[in-house]
């Protein structure tokens, strides 16, 4: 039995079965993996958009290196140096507020749910509203304020206080309102909803609202936070500052760490036995943070995801012409999504076996999200494995063509 064979076997034995997994990963380096046996990827997902800095990155390698012979944990009891810069670093990266860590996305948007609801509390006020085709995590609370039945079926009844409105359509929002709404809970750009950016009418709406009504506007930087847009944060692009965010994926490079920024206004909410978490903000996880934090500094990631980001985008972009099934490149940044009018699980394959690594999402749309220092050959590599999927799986017609022209 081969590596490979023998790995899914003990998986199919001894793993519940909530993943479709395909490959077997070993290895990884900058914008490359490697496979049980020794086939090289070029891994345009990033453990979805996880590996912002790529797979092992000198610099995080040493810090969690260093930090781990150094001090691993210590109870939030006590203080400890590196979650303080990385509070630091966190608040004066966005807007100065304070931040509370743990240790995943669902965790963080459980953390900003809970912080909401305890702003409101006396004021009666405790209803979250949502966006349909939204992601926010698999814990009970934060599949209710997930906006896909889907995440949802199956575990009812669900926590209440969550109700979904139209995501880019602010009158859907204003209509869902009440005296027992506390907040609005928004992605800048959807993630597994199919890469569907947010405009800034509504970014600036949902603010307003917020302002007019005296609630909390959340936003969920999960995926689309950490550099992923070409801003530190996506909802920055709109001009637009929330009460309070949440980040996790690509903040500790893989080393998991979650965390969630409020502004003055929530800053002093939580007061000691409110909230916790065992393994929050460890010396080891602030480590990790801080050294990607550095990385995407020295390296100039955020002018380089932009910059990648309209290379990549372009290049897409030529297939929509050239193949009547490719609808839209939508996205900003190196997170971009490529929706085609029927499944992509077949391209995607097709592209897994020709070596390049994306994901098939919302069902129509091909995620990619690469490591932001990314280089312009990988992107042009990558544009070709595209290219000869696109011929496998649809020929090599073109829209005219189709057409019957
Ligand atoms: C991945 C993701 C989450 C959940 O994060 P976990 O670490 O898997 O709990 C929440 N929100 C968004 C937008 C995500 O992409």
């Amino acid at each position: 039995m081969s590596k490979t064979e023998e790995i899914k076997e003990l998986y199919g034995k001894y793993v519940m079965q909530t993943y479709a997994q395909s490959l077997v990963l070993a290895k990884g380096k900058g914008t490359k993996v490697w496979d049980t046996d020794g086939k090289v990827y070029l891994d345009f997902l990033s453990g979805i958009s996880v590996l912002n800095v790529g797979h092992s990155h000198p610099a995080v390698v040493k810090a969690i290196q260093d930090q781990v012979a150094k001090l691993t944990h210590v109870s939030n009891l006590y203080y400890n140096e590196n979650q303080a810069k990385l509070a630091e670093k966190l608040s004066s990266l966005s807007f100065g507020g304070k931040c509370f860590f743990c240790n995943s996305g669902a965790e963080a948007n459980e953390a900003q749910i809970k912080l909401a609801r305890l702003w409101g509390h006396e004021k009666g006020k405790y209803r979250v509203i949502s966006m349909k085709n939204s992601f926010h995590g698999r814990t009970l609370a934060t599949a209710a304020a997930t906006g896909q039945t889907k995440i949802q079926k199956g575990f009812e009844p669900m926590p209440e206080g969550f109700v979904y409105a139209e995501f880019n359509n602010i009158d859907s929002v204003k209509e869902l309102v009440d005296d027992k709404t506390v907040a609005i809970l928004v992605e800048a750009v959807q993630g597994e909803g199919g890469i569907i950016p947010a405009t800034d009418e509504f970014m600036q709406g949902v603010r307003a609202l917020c302002d007019e009504k005296d609630l909390l506007m959340l936003c969920d930087e999960v995926q689309c936070g950490m550099g992923r847009t070409g801003d530190w944060f996506a909802f920055q692009v709109s001009g637009v500052e929330p009460d309070c965010f949440s980040l996790a994926k690509a903040l500790g490079s893989g080393y998991p760490i979650g965390a969630i920024v409020s502004n003055e206004k929530l800053a002093n909410v939580f007061q000691p036995g409110k909230h916790a978490s065992t393994f929050g903000g460890t010396p080891l996880a602030c480590a990790a943070a801080l050294a990607t934090i550095e990385v995407i500094e020295e390296e100039e990631l955020l002018d380089a995801a932009t910059r990648s980001g309209d290379l990549f985008k372009e290049g897409l972009e030529a297939f929509i012409e050239k193949y009547p099934h490719a609808k839209e490149v939508r996205g900003r940044g190196l997170m971009l999504g490529m929706e085609f009018d029927e499944p992509v699980k077949p391209l995607v394959d097709k592209m897994t076996e020709m070596g390049l690594i994306a994901l098939a999402t919302a069902e129509k749309v091909v995620r990619f999200l690469p490591p932001l220092n990314v280089k312009d050959g990988e992107i042009e590599e990558a544009l070709d494995i595209i290219e000869d999927s696109l011929a496998e799986i649809y020929g090599s017609q073109t829209a005219q063509e189709e057409a019957g022209a």
